[in-house]
């Protein structure tokens, strides 16, 4: 079996899973795809899962309340070895690239972190990813049982509804963790997440100042129902939070469209937003490289384009 451990958070499957969903199917590995859900209370999750896979395993438990590394090490590599998997896929989240490593070694199986593309070269699971500040893609490959975690945003998200899968309870044995969580504390946000959004608005350092990013990134953002995202220079110089940061450094997206205002388009940036299905600039820079990828680009300044772009929007 192909062994995806699912991504969930609320009671929802997250877009993540439904990357992996279509990353397994394109890894032309043997084996039923299989979806891993762990938590507590996760009867809605599994539902979801059930829909896009052709089974669901299901580890309900108290111990599986909270998140920990050594224990969805732990109960995934017990899954993927009592299933005999093919290849374990793991969401290349902060807390995905945390424990897959663990999965490796306990299964004593070669690790492929970030893939952006997956395919098989006879036995062997061939992956593709960045490196080199994203100016290199590197193809890697590994035979037998192989762990490999996903860069989100890099896969198309499985449509919903096109399988119906069994869902089976599993037993699995938990270690006593030595990490405890003691607190948490969630942002509040009205806005629609990043690697959520259909349609993603994202500011560079030609909007100017944190106040014009406010009132025409996020002015936009809000009259259209997009997401908010900056480059690195905007965060790196304060205006921002690092969260919104699209990027090599920072989250990879692939909204249905996504607005580039003052972008210049390095590739870094790229690296995080080029496989976007419609981008849209706005530059006074006729030669700057996101025009090199966008689909539509108005060559001017956003100074005096934005706030007629946000009237419309509103009318
Ligand atoms: P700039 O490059 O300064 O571009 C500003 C653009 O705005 C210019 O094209 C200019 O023509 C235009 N402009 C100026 N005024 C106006 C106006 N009034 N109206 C319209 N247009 C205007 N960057 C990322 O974004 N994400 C990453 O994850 C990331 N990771 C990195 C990792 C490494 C290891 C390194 C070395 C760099 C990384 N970078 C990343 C940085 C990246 O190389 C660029 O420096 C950065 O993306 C530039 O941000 P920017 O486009 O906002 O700014």
């Amino acid at each position: 079996m192909i062994l995806i451990v699912a991504e969930h958070a609320g009671g929802k499957l997250g877009k993540s899973t439904l990357e992996m969903v279509t990353a397994a199917r394109e890894s032309g590995r043997e084996g039923p795809i299989t979806l891993l859900v762990l938590g507590q209370g996760v009867a809605g999750v599994a539902k979801e899962a059930a829909a896009v896979a052709d089974q669901v395993l299901v580890a309900d438990l108290p111990g599986l309340a909270q998140y920990n590394a050594e224990v969805w090490a732990a109960a995934t590599a017990q899954i993927a070895q009592e299933g005999e998997a093919s290849t374990v896929i793991i969401g290349g989240s902060r807390s995905g690239r945390e424990y897959a490593p663990r999965v490796a070694v306990k299964l004593d199986a070669p690790y492929l972190e970030d893939a952006t593309k997956l395919s098989s070269n006879g036995a062997a699971l061939q992956a593709q990813r960045y490196t080199y500040l994203a100016r290199v893609t590197e193809t890697v490959e590994a035979d037998g049982l192989v762990v490999v975690t996903v860069k989100p945003g890099s896969f198309a998200p499985a449509s919903p509804a096109t399988a119906a899968g069994e869902e089976y309870d599993v037993e699995v044995t938990l270690p006593a963790s030595r990490v405890e969580v003691t607190g948490k504390s969630v942002e509040k946000s009205s806005r629609v997440a990043l690697t959520e959004a259909d349609v993603i608005v994202t500011g560079g350092r030609g909007v100017g100042s944190p106040e014009n990013f406010s009132a025409y990134v996020e002015g936009l953002a809000d009259a259209i129902g997009a997401g908010v995202g900056a480059t690195r220079a905007v965060v790196d110089a304060g205006w921002r939070p690092y969260a919104e940061q699209v990027g090599q450094t920072g989250k990879t997206v692939q909204p249905k469209a996504y607005i580039a205002l003052g972008v210049s388009g390095a590739v870094q940036h790229l690296s995080g937003m080029g496989k976007s299905k419609h981008i849209i600039a706005i530059n006074k820079d006729a030669d700057a490289p996101i025009f090199k990828v966008a689909d539509y680009g108005i060559v001017g300044d956003v100074n005096a384009i934005v706030p007629a772009l946000i009237e419309a929007a509103k009318q």
